[in-house]
């Protein structure tokens, strides 16, 4: 695997510009220093002064000021080093005579002294007034005061100016850089989502493949149970362990049959594998539906179901369906035994409720946080896909509804999924499609 590419710094910081700088207009100085050393050689006096001033400032600008900055701040510490600088420049000048090669510290320190804080120009004027002053009380000729200043002012200003298009450029690569990761993530998402859409219809195609094979044997046994009992019926006298087959064994049995011919009916409209088209619906009965193929997942708990006037809607209505299963399977998973699971349906002023309250685990803000993302489940490896709600989000953003959450750890859960009467055209889409609360309000 290759290595990560280096990163810039994660905000577009005028300090990381600043010590890019500093760090190649220290090597001038150096050079410099060294170029005085070699040209005063033999001139022990000043030869003196040169190492003493430069070791004294070597020691400040290293040393002290970093002990001085870590008290006091970074933008704290320019001002003493300025002073230091300007010290040291001045007493140089003095002892050379102002000789041209101590003039270049002062283009040095311009750049020394740069930032593009708000009080690095009123620090270099300053800076600028001393060292200027004092040279030409000291006797330095006019001209080369009038130059040198001239050039280290327009110096730090054209210095001051590129600076500042960098960091803007900077800026902008990160801005660049945080859009780049945020359309990557949604592409990742809309893949993960693509995937489990892929998953789920073929799931559908094979939940039609099973309902199909067992609507053909139901056909005969249905027929022939009711033949039975028609025959037997007709019986003018029965013996008593056929009157109770009759009368107690057959009803029951015919009762099943109904049930399983419901589930296998609602399963074939639910998992054809055809693309469906929008229609108009019933969302109570959809949400019966829901709940007779869910029931498997609520057998031990108490189901409650208050289904009020939500009108008819337009929509794709297996989908919706799946959403209900999806919601009523993991209320019915985060519910003990003897816990209660309640359906409602609500009427709304452009559109309908469905709601599903469980008396559960509840959610951890972590699993709140998570909850819609593909492939998130804190249930065990073979019992959760993390899918149900991904795809419920996807469906219902589609819808152009919402689904909202209300959920505390050992307090329950409440899932509202809000429906427009008409979902919008294809290409549009609400920008607020899901929230979540914390805090619940439990089953009364
Ligand atoms: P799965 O059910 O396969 O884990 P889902 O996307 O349906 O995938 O759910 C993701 C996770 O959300 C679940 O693993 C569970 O932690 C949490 N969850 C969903 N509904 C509830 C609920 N009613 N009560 C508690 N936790 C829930």
């Amino acid at each position: 695997m290759s290595a990560p590419p280096k990163q810039p710094p994660s905000d577009a910081d005028p300090e990381w510009v600043h010590q890019g700088l500093q760090a190649t207009a220290r090597k001038g100085p150096i050079a410099t220093t060294l170029a005085l050393l070699a040209w005063y050689w033999g001139d022990w006096p000043v030869f003196t002064v040169v190492v003493s001033v430069t070791g004294v400032l070597l020691l400040v600008n290293l040393w002290l000021i970093d002990l001085y900055a870590q008290r006091y701040g970074r933008g704290e510490a320019e001002w003493p080093r300025m002073l230091a600088n300007a010290a040291g420049f001045c007493v140089l000048g003095h002892s050379t005579e102002w000789s041209p090669l101590v003039w270049t510290f002062l283009l040095y320190n311009m750049l020394w002294f740069y930032g593009l804080g708000p009080r690095s120009r009123p620090r270099l004027a300053v800076y600028l007034l001393i060292v200027l002053s004092f040279s030409l009380w000291d006797g330095a000729s006019r001209e080369g005061v009038l130059a040198f200043g001239l050039l280290g002012a327009f110096g730090y200003l054209i210095t001051e100016k590129r600076a500042s298009l960098m960091n803007q450029m900077v800026r902008q690569v990160v801005e660049q850089r945080g859009q780049l990761e945020k359309a990557h993530e949604q592409l990742q998402q809309a893949h993960q989502r693509a995937i489990a859409q892929e998953k789920l219809s073929s799931l559908g195609v094979m939940a039609a493949g099973v309902a199909h094979e067992i609507n053909n044997p139901m056909s005969f046994v249905t027929s022939n149970i009711h033949s039975l009992y028609k025959e037997l019926g007709r019986q003018p006298s029965l013996p008593e362990p056929l009157r109770e087959y009759m009368e107690e064994v057959l009803p029951a049995t015919l009762e099943g049959i109904k049930r399983v011919n419901a589930i296998v009916a609602d399963l074939r409209r639910f998992a054809r594998g055809d693309p469906e088209a929008y229609a108009e619906y019933d969302l109570n009965a959809e949400a019966q539906t829901a709940l007779r193929l869910a029931q498997g997942e609520l057998s031990h708990c108490q189901v409650e179901v208050e289904l009020g006037n939500p009108g008819l809607q337009m929509g794709r209505p297996r989908q919706i369906v799946q959403v209900v299963v999806n919601l009523l399977a993991n209320a019915g998973h985060a519910t003990a035994a003897g816990g209660k699971v309640r359906l409602s349906t609500h009427r709304e002023v452009d559109g309908a409720r469905v709601e599903i309250r469980d008396t559960g685990t509840g959610m951890t803000p972590e699993t709140l946080r998570n909850l819609f993302q593909p492939f998130f489940t804190t249930k065990p490896p073979g019992e959760g896909t993390g899918l149900g709600l991904a795809v419920a989000h996807g469906i219902i953003s589609a819808h152009g509804g919402r689904i909202e959450v209300v959920s505390q750890p050992g307090q329950g859960a409440c899932f509202t999924v809000y429906l427009p009467r008409v979902p919008p055209l294809p290409n549009y889409r609400r920008p607020k499609d899901e929230s979540i609360t914390e805090g619940s309000q439990p089953l009364a």
